[in-house]
């Protein structure tokens, strides 16, 4: 990817909040360079949130798959890192230690070493305003 094309991508902030009907939501996404291993900042966090539905007729279930690149502001390298976001508030990918697809539930992500996020419920009283469309 050319420096170009990148600053053309929307901001992977952009995307977040990514809310489920449950109540669920994830409020962020970040990478860390693989380089310096600090976070990139959101700005220069670009990439790509697509939908993925599976499930049957009873239900159908959204999983979102970020793809994010970081454009690392003291090394200047981009890092890549795609993931699915489940509804159940676990993460899927690839491991950046092991290379081996794996899973993990969102409060350990600080763990790994390419990204943290801070999953949010809604209080029940905001479950009822957006069931009721109210902002
Ligand atoms: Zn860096």
């Amino acid at each position: 990817m050319t420096y170009e094309e990148f600053w053309k991508l929307p901001t992977i902030k952009s995307y977040f909040p990514l809310n489920y009907a449950s109540g669920n939501n994830w409020v962020s996404f970040k990478v860390k360079c693989h380089q310096c291993g600090k976070f990139v900042s959101n700005h220069r966090t670009r990439g790509v949130v697509t939908s993925l539905f599976n499930g049957n007729y009873r239900k159908v279930n959204i999983d979102y798959e970020v793809v994010a690149h970081g454009l690392c502001h003291a090394c200047d390298v981009i890092t890549t890192a795609k993931y699915i976001l489940h509804e159940d508030m676990t993460m899927s990918g690839r491991d950046p230690d092991t290379g081996k697809m794996n899973r993990w539930k969102a409060r350990q992500e600080d763990k790994t070493s390419v990204l943290f996020m801070k999953p949010q419920k809604l209080m029940w009283w905001k479950k009822l305003l957006k069931w009721f469309g109210i902002k």
